[in-house]
């Protein structure tokens, strides 16, 4: 098996020895702990991990990568489902050291660092009272969620995280120290919220705070399969209803042993409406009884404390599974999606599912070219997974990925969620973001980093010189 190139050791020690962090080479015990990412699929063997606890190590990691000609892939919570955040034979810059968060509760703020966790930042900030809109799975790195968007349960009331972001600061290709937000730097703070990854190497993140919880009302509403045209119809409805405090998804999908799902419902075909309810909380009982009504098969929805609601998913996302998404944005939920994907669901080779998430709300009021996020206007952003074991599963689990949105695609809007396409390529990534804004991407990559430094990403080729 490959276990990294053979870098000059002379150069590596002397590097090693005078770096603020830790470098974890190929022959050490924890190798192989600390090289691993969320996506089993992505088995990389990098030459060294430099282990980044304060900017000035990411300043000389950065530098000794660069003199060494090494490829670097930048890790926040190692969660790429495309497996950016590892690479072989290069250097793996990795910020988990970097964790600190700092609540501000006068001024309603929390300064984040590059290696945090979603369930970090939503500790700190509850014991005040307060939350940041982040995603829904707790051990995924604030990093990489925030610089390509951050949907989530409150993205209707409070925004994408990216709304909620007021500056980052970063380390440059060429190693100085940037700030970027409304004031400083602003045509790379349009350029960071959304297509982040591309510009340097983001150290803290400074995001507004709202007040959330400690209680809201969270859960899923299951019904079998042969009910799905009902179930959408009733989610039409929801959403047409909808307040900013209710976020709501329709999932098709496999259900599996884990909770929410009772003992003996794996691998049932099912349909289900999951809601988040972040107002007072007797506001959600109204929108809860129409559902309620259609005797759902499973009905966990209740009031819970927000911190639990956001790490209940943490077992069925775990690490070290295989994984594949394919996803996009939807107008609407027709009768025909629905056909389409019960039927898919029929054929899929094991844990799979095809989500429908609503917008609206806050997303929608900001504009579209405000930032580089592409797709806020749709009405449903709509991601398309699958989870297996085995290699030898993978063909027929991508292959189920790609044919059900193969399927889906002529009902699609324009643009895709950079955080969640695997694929990758120039063609892919301006399909992402459209050409208008990839053109404005490319001529900022050109003005920040001309090398293509950072290019384990979705990746942003820099534009011509003017
Ligand atoms: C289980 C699971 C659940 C998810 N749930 C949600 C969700 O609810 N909402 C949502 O919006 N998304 C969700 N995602 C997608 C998630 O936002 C992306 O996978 C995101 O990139 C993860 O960030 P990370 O820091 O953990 O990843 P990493 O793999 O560490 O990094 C991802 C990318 O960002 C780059 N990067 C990381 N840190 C930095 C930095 N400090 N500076 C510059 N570049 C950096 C990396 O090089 C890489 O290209 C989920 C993903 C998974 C696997």
């Amino acid at each position: 098996m490959e276990r990294g190139r053979a870098l000059d050791r002379t150069a590596l020690a002397a590097f090693a020895g005078g770096f603020g962090g830790r470098v974890v080479r190929p022959d050490d015990p924890d190798y192989d702990q600390a090289r691993a990412v969320w996506n089993a699929i992505f088995d990389r063997f990098p030459a060294c991990i430099a282990q980044c606890g304060a900017v000035e190590d990411v300043v000389a990691a950065l530098r000794f990568a660069r003199e060494q000609e090494l490829t670097i892939a930048v890790r926040g919570g190692g969660h790429s489902a495309a497996g950016f955040s590892t690479c072989d034979g290069g250097m793996v810059l990795d910020l988990r050291p970097m964790q600190g968060v700092t609540v501000d509760s006068r001024r309603r703020t929390v300064t984040v660092g590059a290696g945090a966790h979603l369930s970090q930042l939503d500790e700190a900030t509850q014991t005040v009272g307060l939350a940041c809109p982040v995603g829904v799975i707790g051990h995924t790195g604030v990093a990489g969620l925030t610089l390509g968007g951050g949907m989530g349960r409150l993205q209707r009331r409070y925004g994408l995280t990216i709304d909620n972001l007021l500056g980052v600061e970063l380390v440059t290709a060429d190693g100085r120290l940037a700030r970027a937000d409304e004031s400083e730097n602003s045509q790379l703070f349009w350029g960071v919220r959304g297509a982040g990854a591309n510009f340097g190497v983001v150290t803290s993140f400074r995001f507004g705070l709202h007040p959330v919880g400690p209680v809201v009302v969270q859960g899923v509403v299951v019904h079998p399969l042969e009910r799905a045209h009902d179930l959408a119809e009733q989610f039409r409805q929801l959403v047409a209803d909808a307040p900013d405090e209710l976020m709501m998804s329709l999932e098709f999908r496999v259900a599996t042993d884990q909770p929410p799902y009772a003992p003996g419902m794996a691998g049932r075909r099912v349909v289900l409406i999951e809601l988040t309810y972040c107002g007072p909380v007797g506001g959600a009982d109204r929108y809860l009884s129409p559902l309620r009504a259609g005797r759902p098969m499973l009905d966990t929805v209740q009031p819970r404390s927000y911190l639990a609601v956001q790490t209940r998913k943490e077992e069925m996302l775990a690490w070290g599974h295989r994984f594949y998404m394919k996803n996009a944005f939807f107008p609407a939920i027709t009768d025909e999606i629905v056909d389409l994907c019960a039927s898919r669901l029929c054929d899929a080779p094991g844990t799979c599912s095809v989500g429908f998430m609503a917008q609206g709300g806050a997303i929608a009021r900001v504009p579209e070219d405000a930032m580089a996020f592409t797709g806020r206007g749709a009405a449903f952003w709509c991601g398309i997974e699958t989870v297996w074991d085995e290699a030898t599963r993978d063909d027929a689990h991508i292959g189920w990925g790609r044919a059900t949105m193969a399927a889906l695609k002529p009902f699609t809007s324009r643009g895709h969620y950079v955080n969640d396409v695997v694929e990758a390529g120039e063609d892919v990534v301006r399909g992402i973001y459209g050409d208008t804004k990839y053109d404005r991407l490319a001529a900022l990559k050109r003005a920040w980093d001309p090398d293509n430094v950072f290019r384990l990403n979705q990746n942003v080729v820099p534009g011509p010189l003017d």
